[in-house]
């Protein structure tokens, strides 16, 4: 068992692990090898102190310079769910690994895609944000698949080898994947609808001639780089999607704490640097 777990490998997950560090904690660090997404797309960056007018691109190589130097490894298995238990807390990631640590620090950024109108309420009945989870629950059904990262790509192979019929709606350009059992939808969905389960994804209008306004399907997974807070952790409190926290970035559940963009407004890096921070000197008093 590790102190801590930080889930997320943006500003606020580095802060928080270099920290961690520095207190001389054990901890694990998931997200991914190119660290943050966000900061890959940024142009320039004006406003963050010490470096003036970096890209995204720089700032990603001094941070990837950082870890290394520190010998910090960040894995990149995907964070599927963060269960509190009586003491700790067990991660379960999409490969079906599990970690255990006496604290967490959720730095897992915001996904800037809206969800769809009837996402929240279908969780557990025909929506999923976890191909290798429960792709295996729809052989031979019909599913819709909403993909906003060509990262995330594989995923969709991974589930077309299970259905019978894949509609993949992607909110990316240079679609790759290509299968028989496949067709790309390019068309925002309006709704997910049904009584028990999913019956139907719609949009507003019909996608194309031959493919109509509502499809039926038996599921719908939403593949997201970024899943939202309250979907990761049962129980965790959360306000228009933001985890509440107080000054010390502390949530309502004992020993979880968050950092970042998942916390709210402002979405920029100094704030998360430095929530990432405060997050990890109160994993440490808390460890006391
Ligand atoms: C185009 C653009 C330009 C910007 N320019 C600026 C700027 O100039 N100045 C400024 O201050 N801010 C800027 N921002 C905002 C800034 O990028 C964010 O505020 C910052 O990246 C937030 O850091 P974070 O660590 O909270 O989250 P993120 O950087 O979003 O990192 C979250 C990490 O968590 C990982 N993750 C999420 N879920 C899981 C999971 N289940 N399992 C494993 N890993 C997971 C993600 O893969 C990612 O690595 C810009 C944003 C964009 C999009």
């Amino acid at each position: 068992m590790v102190d801590c777990i930080i889930v997320g490998s943006g500003v606020a997950g580095i802060s928080a692990a270099l920290t961690l560090q520095a207190n001389r904690k054990t901890f694990l660090i998931f997200g991914s090898k190119s660290l943050s997404e966000k900061i890959e797309k940024a142009e320039k960056i004006h406003n963050y102190p010490g470096l003036s007018d970096v890209s995204g691109k720089e700032f990603i190589a001094a941070l990837q310079t950082q870890l290394s130097d520190a010998k910090i490894e960040v894995n990149e298995e995907k964070v599927a769910g963060v269960y509190a238990l009586k003491e700790g807390f067990t991660l379960l990631t999409q490969g079906g690994e599990q970690y255990q640590s006496r604290a967490v620090i959720l730095a897992c950024g915001v996904e800037s895609v809206k969800q769809i109108e009837g996402e929240e309420s279908f969780v557990g009945r025909g929506v999923s944000y976890c191909a290798t989870c429960d792709g295996f629950l729809y052989k031979d059904k019909t599913i819709a698949v909403v993909c906003t990262t060509k990262r995330l790509e594989h995923e969709i192979g991974y589930l077309a080898d299970f259905a019978e019929k894949v509609y993949l709606i992607p909110m990316y350009k240079n679609v790759e994947i290509e299968r028989e059992n496949i067709t790309v939808i390019r068309k925002m969905p309006a709704k997910i609808e049904g009584n028990l389960r999913v019956e139907n994804l719609a949009f507003a209008s019909a996608p194309a001639e031959n493919i109509p306004e509502k499809l039926p399907v038996n599921g719908v997974f939403m593949l997201r780089e970024s899943v939202s807070p309250a979907i990761l952790m049962g129980g965790l409190q959360t306000e228009n999607g933001h985890v509440i926290v107080g000054r010390d970035m502390s949530t309502n559940i004992t020993g979880c704490f968050a950092a970042g963009d998942c916390t709210g407004r402002p979405y920029q890096y100094a704030k998360a640097v430095g929530e990432g921070n405060v997050a990890a000197h109160s994993v440490s008093e808390f460890l006391k």
